[in-house]
């Protein structure tokens, strides 16, 4: 399936917020909170035609919320406070989870979960909100001349510095401060890629300041890839090292079935083999400890441990003597 452009994402986030039932009434999508997605059609200039093609594109009205999970930060800030603005549209109480349905909630939270940047949301809210209002302001419905206004801060590059900026700004400072050096750099890059359509969508961007801070922070950030990296690597190499001293190596003489490391046979499988105790056992004949006979059984070369394969496994933890 072809994906959605940017915009439309966004709006669509908003126009499936709207058609989340709220709780006081079982109303569906107010004016108001429609006038929010018009708003918002007016700034990105879509038309109705190219809005319907894109809720045509999906069966289920929050189907597309999954197209945010690999978008640049402004997208993803856009989506999630446009869909809380509309969702607090109907009872404008204030900002407040109580004062949304649980349906609304739940949806928001899919929001939340798909662009995973929750651990910055109490530095940017104010200025997130703030570009919010300025992007869905419904006097734009009304108001020719305040879109051209629009129009020639985007041109100049005015509403980037103006709104867009110190929300990235702060959005990024943000991540450094709590040390995600990773999720920062993940997020510079697609604010990278997507920065062609961003600019169809908000005017002239000037990235230089994240430019130049990414170079800065290129080496910490590599620095601690590597660290993080050799980490888990040694991790995993603990967890195999772990694995393989629980496993018995079985081998077989005379008809026996005995483990090299524990002595115990096949129906010790079960249980941990207790290589770490050190023992290393062969099949070799000794004498009965009753009687004149003799039988096979493993024994430790190191410590000359008999392990009686057929008696519980080595329970008391002896150590191999020779040790
Ligand atoms: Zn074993
Ligand atoms: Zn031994």
């Amino acid at each position: 399936m072809e994906k959605l452009k940017l915009d439309e994402l966004i709006c669509l986030t908003a126009w499936s917020t709207a058609w989340i039932d709220g709780r006081k009434d079982d109303s569906k999508a107010s004016d108001d909170e429609k006038n929010i997605i018009r708003a918002m059609r007016a700034f990105f200039k879509m038309d109705l035609n190219r809005f319907n093609k894109a809720v045509e594109k999906f069966k289920t009205i929050s189907e597309h919320v999954v197209e945010l999970e690999d978008k640049d930060p402004i997208t993803k800030i856009m989506a999630r406070y446009s869909a809380l603005k509309v969702a607090f549209k109907e009872n404008e109480d204030g900002a407040d989870k109580s004062n949304l349905s649980d349906k609304e909630w739940k949806f928001i939270q899919t929001i939340d979960d798909t662009i995973n940047i929750k651990i910055v949301y109490d530095d940017i809210k104010d200025l997130a909100y703030k570009l919010v209002d300025e992007i869905c302001a419904p006097e734009f419905l009304i108001d020719n001349e305040l879109l051209e206004l629009i129009d020639f801060e985007k041109e100049s590059g005015i509403l980037f510095e103006r709104i867009i900026k110190p929300l990235l700004l702060k959005f990024f400072s943000s991540l450094e401060q709590k040390k995600l050096y990773d999720i920062w750099e993940e997020n510079y890059f697609l604010l990278v890629q997507y920065k062609p359509e961003l600019q169809d969508m908000y005017g002239q961007m000037d990235l230089k300041a994240f430019d130049q801070r990414y170079k800065e922070l290129k080496p910490l950030i590599s620095k601690l890839i590597k660290e993080r990296n050799a980490n888990e690597k040694q991790l995993a190499k603990q967890n195999i090292e772990a694995e393989r001293i629980k496993t018995h190596e079985y081998s077989v003489s005379n008809g026996i079935h005995y483990c090299r490391y524990c002595g115990g046979d096949e129906k010790w499988r079960k249980f941990d083999c207790k290589r770490e105790l050190g023992h290393k056992y062969t099949l070799r004949r000794v004498k009965n400890k009753f009687g004149p006979d003799f039988s096979f059984q493993p024994v430790c070369n190191n410590c000359g441990d008999i392990r009686h394969y057929c008696e519980p496994d080595n329970e008391n933890n002896f150590t191999c003597k020779a040790r």
